[in-house]
């Protein structure tokens, strides 16, 4: 058996892991949550491991291990659970305490410990937000103000932000970004790696499921529960929505905030980005409220904010659009400013710190079991009895 590399209590961990409906100290080791989940195997196996690892405080052996991550959360553990452990509620909790660990900055620990923190940096980079048109606005600096009468006879939107402008911050912003998830990401493989002796040929060879699981989540519809494919399929919905506009704003910026009504190919990548955005959010926010799967029984605030704050972020885009085209002025630059400091607060507090990041560690958890896994059966016969010793 392995051995404990620590067993030390973490206050937070065991704050975060029992949140909402996860009762890991209900669980009396039964093992029932196992059989009853179509994604646990004997190399990886969950959620009863993970009951165990939580219920004695072992953070270590928790940080090197992939299973929450492999957890879609279709609920089967929790309905036939005879203590009512709800080991799927637990997977979450486990899976927002992971995100706060690999987090080197430890804003995601701050934002997941308090509403006032997760409030207060959103009001905060929407104010950064704010600033940044007020000032050169204020000071004369290039931007147009919007109470200017030659601002308020006709739509001026490229005077008011200008694309230019607007596409440099939407770039600085996606490098930041990139760069805070990737080093998170970079700690996350590490923490899954640690001690593994795992050839270059293993990771070259598994690289196909990296690919993969990161671009359509496919494992997910290998569970056995009746709304899987539905979750599925709204998750991708969501996912394409949400990357096709992203990609517009850093991108392809200049052709898709155009002045004038003309067409442009990157309209129609707009449609669909809003009509997917708008109708994903909408639903899952439907099923929070009706409380309708297993999956939106229990509801953090971080389950509720993301959709939120997409919701309105599209919701903006839409309003600004027809204020533009009908030709209003003021109405257009006020929605275009509250559009960007809900989207902007959304993107930095989200991607690198919150909720979004799961679209990074996910796929990157299934890569690495798989590559584990890969590992350990090509090892020669002494060395994988060893390394299981
Ligand atoms: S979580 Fe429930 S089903 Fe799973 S091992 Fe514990 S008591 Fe048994
Ligand atoms: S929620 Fe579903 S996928 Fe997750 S551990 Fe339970 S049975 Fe397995």
């Amino acid at each position: 058996m392995a051995q404990a590399r620590s067993i030390r209590p973490d206050r937070q961990f065991l704050r975060q892991a029992s949140h909402c409906g996860g009762h890991f100290n209900k669980c009396c080791q039964c093992a029932t949550c196992v059989s009853a989940c179509s994604l646990s195997s004997v190399e990886n196996s969950f959620p009863r491991r993970q009951m165990l690892l939580a219920q004695w405080g072992m953070k270590d052996e928790l940080m090197a291990d992939p299973g929450p991550w492999l957890c879609f959360y279709c609920g089967d553990c929790s309905r036939l659970c005879p203590r009512d452990a709800n080991p799927a509620e637990n997977m979450m909790s486990l899976r927002r305490y992971l995100t706060t660990q690999y987090d080197w900055t430890g804003i995601s620990r701050l934002l997941y410990s308090s509403a006032a923190w997760e409030f207060g940096a959103l009001a905060l980079v929407a104010f950064v937000v704010w600033l940044l048109f007020t000032l050169p606005q204020s000071f004369g600096f290039g931007l147009l103000h919007h109470s200017t009468p030659q601002a308020l006879s006709t739509v001026m939107l490229d005077k008011f932000a200008p694309a230019a402008m607007v596409h440099k911050g939407d770039l600085t912003l996606a490098l930041l970004l990139s760069f805070l998830l990737l080093t998170n990401a970079l700690r996350m493989f590490r923490f899954l790696t640690a001690g593994r002796k795992i050839p270059l040929s293993a990771y070259a060879a598994e690289l196909r499921e990296l690919i993969v699981q990161g671009a359509f989540q496919l494992r997910w519809k290998s569970c056995d529960d009746r709304n899987a494919f539905k979750n599925w399929l709204r998750h991708f919905v969501l996912v394409t929505g949400y990357a096709t506009m992203f990609t517009l704003v850093v991108v392809f910026l200049p052709w898709f905030q155009i002045e004038d009504s003309s067409f442009h190919w990157t309209s129609f990548l707009g449609y669909y980005a809003t009509a997917a955005l708008v109708i994903a959010t909408l639903w899952i926010m439907a099923d929070r409220i009706a409380k309708s799967s297993e999956m939106h029984r229990f509801s953090h605030l971080s389950d509720w904010l993301f959709p939120i704050l997409l919701f309105l972020t599209a919701l903006s885009g839409i309003l600004m659009n027809l204020f533009r085209i009908a030709g209003l002025p003021m109405a257009t630059y006020v929605t275009y400013e509250v559009h960007l400091m809900i989207a902007v607060p959304m993107l930095a507090v989200e991607v690198p710190f919150g909720k979004w990041a799961h679209l990074v560690y996910r796929p990157l958890a299934i890569y690495l079991a798989g590559v584990t896994q890969r590992a350990r059966s090509e090892a020669p016969a002494g060395v994988a009895a060893a390394g299981a010793a």
